[in-house]
């Protein structure tokens, strides 16, 4: 299969010869080669040439922190409506979090998710395993078995809920040690935010709902930069959301600990002002999430941390709803927003088109930190000779209203929906298979 006229990480156009899975060859666009290109792609039903236009070409994108709800929640999202979503996003691997019913906490539900990937993924699905029994915080799983099973567990995550423990903490870190794994922490202090419904400021105040204030975040990351280091361990910090985080994520980095971080799209763009006064009007849960949307002064923070590197991952926290938990009242309503398909667009807006990362930044921070992070051979490489053909091709000029009756998600909780964003993918391909073509699933 032969891709034409693409300009990898926006750079001089070029044609990408596929073969086998693999980028064959790589030469400027429109110059003759000495292969018959296309040559078995037919038969093999695939499209012999794909017509780039000078799309942008980034290696296929990783995501750390995906909710794809099977097994439990097939009426919100399952393996394969949440992959077709990653794919239309641009996403060849999603790491599955663990927070399904029953709960990814043995080598059997790990291996359960990862076949339900083998069979209806349209990228791959890399399982988290639970750091506690049932997310209870009060007992370990078992992290080796998941390790060593055939889900090749490297991330553990009670993610939506927060490992508070400090001793459960440190004994997990020190476990992960053994297997190269990492504990991705979703750091939120539960005492400090019991009942909490928004960011805890200014607005909260006027609109009497319950503050999440931002130290219920920093303190536990504090915690546990400080006990990754004592233990000599990974820690990954998930979808950091303040200034202070940022600061201290910053000065764990200086002393040479190994620690990790991520930042959500909507926290990139969005701020607590919406949940006050909005385009879809004011209390709209469609802007509730965890951790909450918090101020500009934040956003300024998070864009600055994710441009110099003191944040290394764009992570989307895709979580899906059903209608029904969403459209409620705010104080009853799920927490989450849906961001596969929006991700990359929403990244473009916050931080390309204001100059603050180049498409060789978003490569590093939306593919090969990630598949880095989570020990994902095969991904995030960089589009060369002899790497897997995990490609996706991405048309920056697009600009389109969000449009959630188009998404592949089974779900429709988008905050931004109406709302007029650049870019659009138009392929992605999983070892030279196409997953998307022509902005559509494949
Ligand atoms: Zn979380």
């Amino acid at each position: 299969m032969l891709i034409k006229n693409v300009r990898i990480l926006g750079g001089e156009p070029v044609d990408i010869a596929v073969v086998n899975g693999l980028i064959a060859e790589i030469r400027p666009a429109g110059s003759a080669g000495p292969r018959q290109d296309g040559e078995g792609a037919a038969e093999a039903g695939l499209p012999e040439v794909v017509e780039g236009r000078g799309a942008i070409a980034l290696p296929g994108l990783v995501d750390l922190h995906t909710h794809l709800r099977e097994p439990g929640r097939e009426d919100a999202e399952t393996v394969q409506t949440g992959t077709q979503s990653a794919a239309r996003g641009g996403y060849t691997a999603v790491h599955a979090m663990a927070n399904t019913m029953p709960v990814a906490d043995t080598a059997g539900v790990v291996e359960q998710v990862w076949r339900l990937g083998q069979e209806f993924g349209h990228c791959d699905v890399q399982p988290v395993g639970a750091v506690t029994v049932g997310l209870e915080g009060k007992q370990l799983a078992e992290l080796g078995a998941m390790a060593d099973s055939a889900a090749r567990v490297r991330v553990f995550s009670d993610d939506g809920r927060c490992v508070d423990d400090a001793v459960l903490m440190r004994r997990a870190l020190e476990y992960v040690k053994a297997f190269d794994g990492v504990v991705a922490q979703h750091a939120q202090e539960p005492k400090l935010t019991k009942d909490a419904q928004m960011n805890e400021g200014v607005i909260s105040g006027r609109l009497g709902l319950s503050g999440w204030p931002a130290v219920a975040e920093e303190a536990i990351i504090a915690r546990d930069c400080l006990l990754a280091a004592h233990v000599g361990s990974r820690l990954h910090v998930c979808h950091v959301s303040t200034a202070g985080s940022v600061e201290i994520i910053r000065w764990a980095k200086s002393k040479g600990w190994n620690v990790t971080a991520e930042v959500t799209p909507h926290h990139l763009l969005l701020t607590d002002e919406l949940v006050e006064e909005s385009p879809n009007g004011s209390y709209n849960p469609i802007y509730k999430v965890n951790p909450p949307l918090r101020t500009r002064a934040d956003v300024e923070a998070l864009r600055s941390a994710l441009a110099d590197g003191t944040i290394d991952v764009v992570a989307t926290d895709h979580a899906p709803h059903p209608v029904e938990d969403k459209e409620t009242e705010w104080a009853a309503a799920a927490m989450g927003m849906v961001g596969l398909e929006t991700a990359l667009s929403v990244v473009q807006e916050a931080m390309v088109d204001t100059g603050l990362l180049d498409w060789a930044g978003v490569a590093e921070r939306m593919s090969a930190a990630p598949a880095r992070i989570g020990r994902l051979p095969g991904h995030g490489r960089p589009l060369e000779v002899g790497a897997p053909a995990n490609i996706v091709l991405y048309d920056p000029t697009a600009r389109a209203e969000v449009d959630p009756s188009s998404f592949a998600s089974k779900s429709r909780n988008t905050p931004y929906e109406g709302m007029t964003l650049p870019g659009r993918v138009l392929a992605t391909f999983l070892r030279g298979r196409p997953t998307v073509l022509e902005g559509k699933l494949a």
